[in-house]
């Protein structure tokens, strides 16, 4: 039996993980559950899996959560602190699936015990990347990818010399606006940017999908876990987001990983790492498939890569105020307070001003210099949202 804890699990990454998980109770065993403000379906699952602890992030939830899991044996906690604390509980596997910063110190603690961290909180590489490969490497701990784009490298690599690799090609689906013309960008609403036309997931990530902030993340994060230099790295647009990556080789090889639009491919990979196990996924009739389409990913159209870019060589701190900045422009656009293509504006004002004030450079990254820019690129974030509104 694993043992395994899921950070999140109340969320896209987290639904898909208990589900993998629901289908094969004789393999696990699940320590944590954590959630955050949606109690009855955190109470529901650690019944259903039952978890030896359900954590809610919130300390204002603690109530509920107790009376929802009163009459059982599982262990209710509360607080961001207890969130992290989950991680000192033994497990095989940690899944980290909380969305945004938050999802950094419970993951860097299950690193530092030395257990294997299956990654899909993407903040994490990109606002502490080289903190949390150095705290990996230090603690012998194993980081499996589980963004998409990442599996797939990653299995594309399954046996490589990483020296022979030439490029890496991360596939972007271009989100729900890729057929809109520039002009109406701007008048983009919540709602329509909330959905995409290939994949459900969480709505930050898919509004981060059609803004492409999502894919400047991937392309910073392929950087950090593997290693390669930012001219390596390029994305391609690809409508049917059916090829999530590929490797292409000094031999002029390219390996191209195709799958369906299910999440729990990835999740179910990092799960039977290093095996692979039958998956319930669907799988693809090419000859219905027909044909697989590409196009240029136009840093006009989507400056979020054209910013990925700077971040990838500036390096130091750039990937935490990249983050904190891209989290705050987009807290300002679901309150309304800017509009789409405001959050690029903000983000590139962001890191121009802690550029200005040298707070970016450093030689070593430790999480108090992350935190810290993370704080500092907030603050500097919600003064500019106000300037932005009053243009
Ligand atoms: P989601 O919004 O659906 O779920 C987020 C989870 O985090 C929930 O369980 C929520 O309760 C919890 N949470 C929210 N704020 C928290 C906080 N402050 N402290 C602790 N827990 C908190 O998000 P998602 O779409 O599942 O994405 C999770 C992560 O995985 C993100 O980093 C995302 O970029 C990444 N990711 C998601 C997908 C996908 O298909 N959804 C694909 C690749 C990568
Ligand atoms: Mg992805």
């Amino acid at each position: 039996m694993r043992k395994v804890t899921v950070f999140g699990s109340t969320g896209s990454i987290g639904e898909n993980t208990v589900d993998l998980i629901a289908r094969a109770p004789d393999q696990y065993d699940v320590v944590a559950l954590t959630g955050g403000r949606n109690i009855s379906r955190l109470a529901e699952q650690a019944i259903a899996l039952d978890a030896d602890v359900a954590v809610t992030a919130f300390d204002e939830c603690y109530v509920d959560l107790k009376a929802a899991l009163s009459g059982t044996k599982i262990e209710v906690t509360a607080g961001q602190n207890a969130v992290a604390e989950a991680a000192d509980r033994h497990a095989d596997l940690f899944m980290s699936a909380i969305v945004g910063a938050a999802g950094l110190v419970p993951g860097l603690r299950a690193l530092r015990h030395g257990s294997t961290l299956a990654l899909a909180n993407k903040e994490s590489l990109v606002t502490a990347g080289p903190h949390l490969m150095a705290e990996a490497a230090k603690h012998k701990a194993t980081i499996l990818p589980v963004d998409s784009e990442h599996s797939a490298v990653f299995q594309a690599l399954v046996g490589e010399d990483t020296s022979a690799v030439e490029r890496v090609i991360i596939t972007a689906s271009g989100g729900a606006f890729r057929d809109w013309p520039m002009e109406k960008l701007a008048q983009a609403t919540i709602a329509q940017a909330s959905s995409h036309p290939n994949w459900n997931m969480g709505q930050r990530i898919t509004i981060d999908s059609a803004s492409m902030f999502n894919k400047a993340m991937e392309l910073i994060e392929t950087k950090e876990f593997f290693g390669f230099s930012p001219e390596q790295i390029e994305t391609i647009v690809h409508p049917e987001s059916l090829i999530h990556a590929l490797v292409g080789f000094n031999d002029g090889a390219l390996m191209a990983h195709i799958g369906p639009h299910d999440m729990r491919h990835a999740i179910g990979y990092a799960l039977n790492w290093p095996d692979r196990s039958h998956l319930p996924v669907e799988r693809l009739d090419l000859a219905k498939i027909a044909s697989l389409n590409f196009q240029h990913a136009d840093e006009t159209r989507y400056p979020a890569l054209r910013i990925a870019k700077e971040v990838m060589d500036n390096g130091g701190l750039s990937g935490a105020a990249f983050n904190a900045a891209k989290e705050a422009a987009l807290d300002a656009f679901l309150a309304s307070e800017i509009g789409f293509l405001d959050m690029a504006q903000l983000v590139d004002e962001v890191l121009s001003a802690l550029e200005g004030e040298n707070s970016l450079g450093c030689d070593i990254v430790t999480l108090d210099k992350v935190l810290e820019t993370d704080h500092l690129a907030r603050k500097t974030a919600r003064e500019l949202v106000k300037k932005i509104a009053a243009r």
